[in-house]
């Protein structure tokens, strides 16, 4: 019996797997689809159009311009989330968690100059096991998120705390005054290609795949990572990495 069930078990995770991989390649076709569509769209203008003003003529340009840079930058992801797909076990070494922050944060500000980012911590230096890396790439996109997700009309408020337990733990939260997720949307944000607003996100630049590839590099750190938020409020991310 309990022969039959997992032989039962293996079938089914790998239909699953089959299911999930056919769901991928239709999200990533369809989101490149998208910008290629508008650059023929806009290439056919051009070519179509005898006499068009030097004005119009750079508007639709820029468009042109601003569609590559989106597909660019979703490949860019697309080939990330492949490489940490296949990464088998991550090298860690001593990080110094304070100054990865502080870099992290001058490269956001580099950014977005007008947001403000505020450093908590109970002690200097905190160090973790970490892959460098990886870790930067996963708070650089915590750090951006809670940047684009605030309200237009206020100046984005980021609090970054980094907590050093008694036991060695230590707990690294972001969290911002912007504009929330609601609490239905909340079990699915790490989910590959998964906006709350498709639109909003892809105005920002986005295509739901920042969290997911937040999640993996977090999974290979056998850290945790929980967020809370409150529509309109703000959110918070924190990330719990084991005591060593
Ligand atoms: P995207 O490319 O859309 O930013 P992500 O995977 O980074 O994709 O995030 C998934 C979704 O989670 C976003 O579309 C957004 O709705 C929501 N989200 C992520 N971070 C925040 C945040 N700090 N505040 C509010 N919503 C957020």
């Amino acid at each position: 019996m309990p022969l039959f069930s997992s032989k039962k078990q293996q079938e089914h995770e790998a239909k699953r797997s089959i299911e999930l991989g056919k769901e991928f390649i239709a999200n990533a076709s369809h989101e490149l689809r998208t910008p290629v569509t508008i650059i023929k769209g806009f290439a056919e203008m051009l070519r179509d159009i005898p006499e068009i003003s030097q004005e119009m003529f750079d508007s639709i340009l820029e468009k042109i311009l601003r569609n590559c840079e989106r597909m660019e930058s979703l490949v860019k992801n697309l080939l990330l989330l492949a490489d940490l797909d296949q990464l088998a076990e991550i090298k860690k070494e001593e990080c110094n968690l304070s100054l990865l922050i502080e870099n992290c944060s001058y490269q956001i500000l580099s950014i977005f100059p007008d947001a403000y980012i505020e450093t908590l911590q109970n002690g200097s230096d905190i160090k973790v096991q970490a892959s460098a890396d990886l870790l930067e790439l996963a708070i650089m996109n915590l750090l951006q998120n809670s940047v684009k997700y605030s309200f237009a009309d206020k100046i984005p408020h980021i609090t970054v705390t980094i907590e050093k337990k008694s036991n060695n733990s230590v707990i690294l939260s972001i969290e911002d005054q912007g504009i929330g997720i609601a609490k239905e949307n909340l079990a699915n944000i790490f989910d590959r290609f998964y906006t709350v607003n498709k639109s909003h996100s892809r105005k920002l630049g986005g295509a739901g795949l920042g969290l997911s590839m937040v999640k993996i590099i977090i999974d290979k750190h056998n850290a945790e990572i929980h967020v809370k938020s409150e529509l309109g409020k703000g959110t918070t991310f924190s990330i719990h990495f084991p005591s060593t």
